[in-house]
């Protein structure tokens, strides 16, 4: 582990966890490390090259594109190419939610991008705030900060609707079966052992911003 300071933030789909974790970053003046963007440029590769992210073997060979993968770790914008495609705002799509689950429950596929996440938090510079499903448990169970952030189901619901629109029924089902489908890889549901749970049902945005910044400086100054 850097000498940097390090944030974890693991939780389930429409937590809140990449913007919550970015406001947190830029608040504390870190960089910011989102890990699902990996895996949903994986699995955009996958699609792009007409493959399917449930069969293996290809999610497997698309691991050789792995060295071409850019993630700025840059709070106020960041941005992801991988083959030298520009995937930043296409990765966000409900075809690559729908289709990332594949990738994640590769085993391969998370070890590969594991090593790049422990490389970038490793050389964090003055500190990291890493989101995703595994970091406080698999990438970075060392950090100084580590949160699971939650909220009721139906509040993410709600939450995932305001962002993607559409049919509010779809919405919540799918963002129910990618939580299934990714709970049988990792366990985000329930906190480990010296992981703060923070619950954003009934919290706005800044006060679950603030929660965890005022967790960071109760964990880092004793
Ligand atoms: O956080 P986000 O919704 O962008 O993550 C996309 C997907 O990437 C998750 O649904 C999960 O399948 C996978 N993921 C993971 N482990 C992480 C981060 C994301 O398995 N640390």
């Amino acid at each position: 582990m850097s000498a940097a300071t390090v944030v974890a933030i693991d939780g389930p789909a429409g937590s809140g966890k990449s913007s919550v974790a970015r406001a947190v970053a830029r608040a504390l003046g870190f960089q910011f490390l989102d890990t699902g963007a990996a895996y949903r440029a994986l699995a955009w590769l996958v699609l792009e090259q007409g493959g399917d992210t449930g069969h293996e073997p290809t999610v497997i060979a698309a691991l050789d594109a792995l060295g071409t993968l850019e993630l700025t770790i840059d709070p106020t914008g960041q941005r992801v190419s991988i083959a030298g495609h520009d995937v930043t705002e296409a990765i966000r799509s409900e075809r690559i939610s729908a289709a990332v689950s594949g990738v994640a429950r590769t085993l391969p596929a998370r070890e590969a991008v594991n090593v790049r996440f422990r490389e970038i938090i490793a050389a964090a510079d003055p500190g990291i705030v890493a989101e995703g499903r595994d970091i406080t448990t698999v990438v970075a169970p060392d950090a100084d900060v580590r949160v699971l952030l939650t909220a009721d189901e139906a509040v993410r619901i709600r939450r995932r609707f305001g962002d993607v629109g559409g049919d509010e029924h779809q919405v919540g089902a799918r963002l129910a079966a990618r939580d299934a489908s990714d709970a049988k890889v990792v366990d985000f549901l329930t906190a480990a052992d010296g992981v703060t749970v923070v619950d954003s049902t009934d919290l706005t945005f800044d006060e679950t911003v603030e929660a965890i910044v005022r967790l960071v400086s109760e964990e880092t100054h004793d």
